[in-house]
């Protein structure tokens, strides 16, 4: 590879980086901006539920606690040696500091230190980085900070910041980023001078005028460079169809760096309807072409796995029995929701179970080892009287709190326009904050959200155990009774989670404000908005965001002058005619 192309790929990469740096200083720039405006404190981020960006990789979590801190550490083990080092590497000296500077007295924990991170696949053969670290301790004062990281997928280098700023690049990179915007060409820096590449020729040119002239008169053919916003994310399997070759670049013309044989399952992290696809592999980003691969099906199943005499388990839901692992064989029953089968075999989606003395096969995922108890839920607050029912009624809930000020500004909304709500709180951030909670109680009524935000379906059943058990100890302490209504995390629930809750009714939402999405008080309301009729919808926003404040104090008196009547869940279920049971997820009350 001569130095030129080299020379271009590296500013290639330094165009993809300064964008990224560009959009984290914008970024950067808008929060303190916002914080500054508002007056935001930071204890109101709930470090777990931080970022769902993880393209790449698998992530990684390290929980530990040394002497007075408690560490919960997210990385990501992308699969690179290089990369996977570099970033074990920081991780250990971001700890170090920590552990340097925040020395306690005694093995009492007063210092929690979190990373979260994001990773994506840039194009140009890149790989993003952000590290968020937070240390909390209990007087409140905290600090947040953010790395980021560049990497070089063909030889999992690190790309500094310092390269890109430096060698007078700036300039080049200007012309590259409207040349990119054009697709076709490449603009290089070569020596002093700026060339066009096109077809493999290097033609100098003066200026960007000039640069655009060339560029109408390009066969639009041509389209070896595919752009940035045209390759949408998969991050899905596939099958390979026959024995075919990987390229360097997404085009035929360049380099082949590999192959991969039929049936040979690939992830596809990225793909662009110009019929290529990106695929990671430890030598770094390849290209394939994509009428070689085919989405990854269900594997045909063969569930004769035997299970040594049988295991009791109970259906979760009305289920078909049929005569073959298969949905559309012969229906042999239709079995009832509660009912006792035996299971002989199983693979991943279905079970081969004994029913009525006949054998068949039903849905995996909807038995359940406990049988799902349906148990009237009495709930805490007793209706007050002063709903009229033949009127229209909303409830608004709000989860991962309580936190100091978004929640207290939406208390007092609350209270201003005396109406309810139901705040499904964290165990923990109950502790931490109990007159929060009580005040909450006193205006509309506490869920649990559990006590540390756990996805609830990927927990074995003792430790679903004892996350409802902390969860229960938590609020009893600070309220003196027992939790009635469980939102359980991200909305998860399956059947173990169903059977393995046993004395509340467990509440989702049909109406999603994505109000933690947003961050902004008017497409949050907007989004409400876009579902018209709210009587006997349960809105599920987040009481730990300022930006959500600023929407109630909206949201309240709009809704009480549209006719709405602003319940609890528990009054929404009582006057809807409802009688809450267990084992029964509720997502609104019609
Ligand atoms: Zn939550």
């Amino acid at each position: 590879m001569s130095s030129v192309l080299k020379r271009e790929k590296r500013i290639l990469i330094v165009a993809w980086g300064l964008l990224f740096v560009c959009m984290l200083i914008f970024i950067c720039f808008f929060i303190g901006g916002f914080n500054k405006k508002v007056g935001t404190t930071k204890e109101e981020l709930i470090f777990e539920t931080l970022s769902n960006k993880k393209e790449v990789g698998k992530l990684t979590t390290l929980e530990d606690q040394k002497n007075n801190i408690y560490y919960k550490i997210n990385y990501p083990v992308v699969g690179i040696k290089k990369i996977d080092e570099f970033i074990k590497n920081k991780i250990d000296i971001l700890k170090d500091n920590v552990n340097n500077s925040y020395v306690g007295e005694n093995n009492k924990i007063d210092i929690y230190y979190f990373i979260d991170y994001e990773i994506y696949m840039g194009i140009d053969k890149t790989l993003s980085l952000v590290l968020r670290e937070r240390i909390e301790n209990y007087n409140l004062s905290e600090v947040e900070n953010i790395y980021t990281y560049l990497f070089d997928l063909d030889n999992g280098e690190e790309i500094s910041l310092d390269d890109i700023f430096s060698e007078g690049y700036k300039d080049v990179l200007t012309r590259y980023i409207y040349s990119n915007d054009e697709k076709k060409f490449k603009v290089v820096l070569k020596g002093d001078k700026i060339y066009l590449l096109l077809n493999n020729n290097y033609q100098e040119i003066e200026g960007i005028e000039e640069y655009l002239k060339i560029a109408k008169e390009i066969d639009k053919d041509y389209s070896s460079d595919i752009k940035e916003d045209e390759w949408n994310l998969v991050n899905r399997e596939y099958v390979v169809l026959g024995d075919v070759v990987l390229y360097k670049e997404a085009t035929v013309t360049s380099e082949v760096v590999g192959s991969v044989k039929k049936d040979e399952v690939v992830k596809v992290y990225r793909q662009s309807d110009k019929g290529w696809s990106m695929l990671l592999s430890s030598d770094g980003v390849l290209y394939i072409e994509s009428k070689n691969i085919e989405e990854k099906k269900e594997v045909i199943e063969k569930p004769d796995v035997s299970v040594d005499d049988g295991i009791r388990m109970y259906t979760a839901t009305d289920l078909n029995m049929r005569s073959e692992a298969n949905s559309n064989s012969e229906l042999l029953d239709v079995i009832k929701s509660g009912e006792e089968v035996i299971k002989i075999g199983e693979s991943s989606s279905w079970a081969k179970i004994m029913y009525n003395d006949k054998v068949g096969y039903v849905s995996k995922a909807h038995l359940t080892e406990i049988k799902i108890e349906k148990k009237e839920v009495k709930l805490n607050i007793p209706p007050q009287g002063h709903i009229d029912p033949s009127k229209p009624m909303v409830a608004l809930t709000f989860d991962d709190g309580p936190s100091i000020k978004s929640t207290t500004r939406i208390l007092d909304t609350l209270e201003k326009y005396n109406v309810h709500a139901t705040f499904f709180d964290l165990g923990s951030l109950m502790l931490r904050y109990p007159d929060i909670v009580k005040r909450e109680a006193k205006i509309g009524e506490v869920g649990t959200h559990t006590y540390s935000h756990k996805n609830l379906n990927k927990l074995s059943v003792e430790e679903l155990t004892e996350e409802l058990r902390l969860s229960r100890e938590a609020y009893k302490q600070v309220l003196g009774y027992e939790p009635k209504l469980l939102r359980p995390p991200y909305g998860s629930v399956n059947v173990n989670v169903r059977a393995g809750i046993t004395d509340m009714a467990i509440i989702n939402w049909n109406v999603d404000s994505l109000d933690w999405k947003y961050r902004n008080k008017d497409l949050t309301l907007n989004e409400i908005d876009n579902f018209g009729n709210l009587d006997g919808k349960i809105i599920l926003m987040h009481s730990i965001h300022n930006e959500t404040a600023d929407a109630v104090e909206v949201l309240v008196p709009d809704l009480l002058d549209r006719g709405y009547q602003i319940v609890t869940v528990s009054e929404l279920a009582y006057y809807k005619g409802y009688k809450l049971e267990t084992g029964t997820v509720y997502y609104g009350f019609k």
